[in-house]
């Protein structure tokens, strides 16, 4: 069967990867001179299988004033005169219930440790992926009481729905926190515990990409990528799509796979498909690590900050902030600043940070924080978008399993809770 993957991010590639090894003809198209330049280039490296809670928590009602008024929040929401950001809000808010992030929850954990198994599968398949992978573990820190007893409930919550042996997850105190993770010595006074995830890895998305990339290519001559191609639409005909409109002209094959990032929205909308999908911008800084016994070797997430660190090779790339506020790529000098002034703080003689590479990123993010995954009411389109903060890590699972659905087989894990239902103009899988 030929398919052609619409989007080379980390989703696209992962996809078309599984889709070249089970003997499948692959065409993947992106509008970039090269593959994974738009959300999977600098992201925060975390292979997060078992940290997936949802951002849309009812913890979010509190900070809702912070968000809307504080120049440095995490997360920041700038109104723009886009019914569609207004909608995402609305949905985000509806989303924003017990029930509702727990089931995200638990829809999550089942893709994550799914990934985590194809992750070390794939690194005994591929020795030679070159891509910063660390079994690093993680450790996420907290700066008050109440939030670190949530955590605890979460621990709890949590414990029971990952069948896997190695996951196990410790509260720690303070004084535990910086005996596993040495480096975090510097905010000594200001964290009062954390969750220590051994079972956690760390790597470099866009190694990682370019190298599954190259062994798509190789598995096949015919297999090939169109860059600097733009997709313009889908073209249909009595509810199958028939071909992909783009800059290089009409493309045909047997199956299409939409896999555009926040752009799949946009795509998808002349069929009528209203797929949930609006960018939260974030940021990261990689700097080369000056001092290795001063910089984390565990993940660290800094829960109150929302900010992420992790050690790649010889740099320290921090990662983290949400703006909801369009849909432009430019680093805004003040928010780059305010996840400088973090990492400076956080560890201060870990990088030099004079030296730093600055870069800013949309998440294709749904208001529950699910995918949507699986096959779209049009004869021959599929779906892997939507992703949000865990692209990277979920990529494995959700790209496994549309190359199963796309062969005609059942996926290797479940779907539930992530396809969408019904016909054209159905929300589908944000709603929960
Ligand atoms: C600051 C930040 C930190 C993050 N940290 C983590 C992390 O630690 N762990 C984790 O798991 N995830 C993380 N994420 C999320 C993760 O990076 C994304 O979920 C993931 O990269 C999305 O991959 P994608 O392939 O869906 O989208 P993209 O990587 O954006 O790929 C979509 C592709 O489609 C192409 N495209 C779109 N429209 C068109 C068109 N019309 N024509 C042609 N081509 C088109 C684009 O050029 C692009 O290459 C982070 C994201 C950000 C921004």
């Amino acid at each position: 069967m030929h398919v052609i993957v619409l989007g080379a991010g980390v989703v696209g590639i992962t996809s078309a990867y599984y889709l070249a090894r089970d003997g499948h003809q692959v065409t993947l198209v992106d509008r970039n001179p090269g593959a994974a330049l738009e959300a999977s280039y600098a992201n925060g490296g975390q292979l997060s299988y078992s940290y997936v809670a949802p951002l849309a928590d009812p913890g979010v009602w509190p900070k809702l004033v912070p968000w809307l008024l504080s120049p440095t929040s995490p997360v920041r929401f700038r109104p723009q005169l886009d019914p569609r950001q207004w909608r995402w809000c609305l949905q985000f808010l509806a989303a924003c219930r017990g029930r509702c992030s727990a089931e995200t929850t638990r829809h999550l954990l089942r893709l994550g440790h799914a990934s985590r198994r194809l992750m070390h599968e794939l690194l005994i398949r591929e020795p030679g992926l070159d891509c910063a992978y660390a079994h690093s573990g993680k450790l996420v820190v907290y700066r008050d009481a109440a939030a670190l007893e949530n955590a605890r409930r979460q621990v709890e919550f949590q414990q029971g729905l990952v069948a896997d042996s190695d996951y196990r997850q410790e509260v720690l105190d303070s004084a535990a926190c910086i005996n596993r993770e040495p480096a975090l010595d510097g905010l000594r006074r200001k964290i009062v515990g954390g969750v220590h995830t051994p079972s956690e890895d760390s790597a470099d998305c866009y190694r990682f990409s370019i190298g599954l990339l190259a062994r798509m290519r190789a598995a096949a001559p015919e297999n090939r990528c169109l860059f600097d191609t733009s997709i313009q639409g889908l073209r249909v005909r009595q509810g199958e799509i028939v071909g992909v409109e783009t800059s290089a002209g009409l493309l045909q094959a047997d199956a299409y796979l939409l896999a555009s990032g926040c752009d799949s929205a946009r795509l998808a909308r002349p069929l009528g498909l209203a797929l949930p999908i609006y960018p939260l911008k974030g940021y990261s800084l990689t700097a080369p690590i000056s001092d290795p016994n001063a910089a984390p070797t565990l993940s660290v997430t800094d829960f109150q900050r929302k900010i992420v660190y992790a050690r790649l090779d010889g740099q320290l790339r921090v990662a983290g902030i949400a703006d909801i506020g369009g849909y432009s790529r430019a680093i805004a000098p003040q928010r780059l600043a305010t996840l400088l002034a973090e990492a400076r703080a956080a560890f201060p003689a870990a990088a030099n940070y004079e030296q730093i590479e600055g870069w800013a990123g949309l998440r294709p993010a749904t208001p529950s924080g699910r995918p949507i995954l699986g096959h779209s009411p049009y004869r021959k389109l599929w779906l892997n978008v939507g992703h949000g903060a865990l692209g990277f890590t979920l990529s494995l699972a959700s790209g496994r399993a549309l190359a199963d659905l796309i062969g005609g087989q059942s996926p290797f894990v479940a779907l539930d809770g992530f396809t969408l239902p019904g016909g054209p103009g159905k929300a589908g899988a944000s709603a929960c």
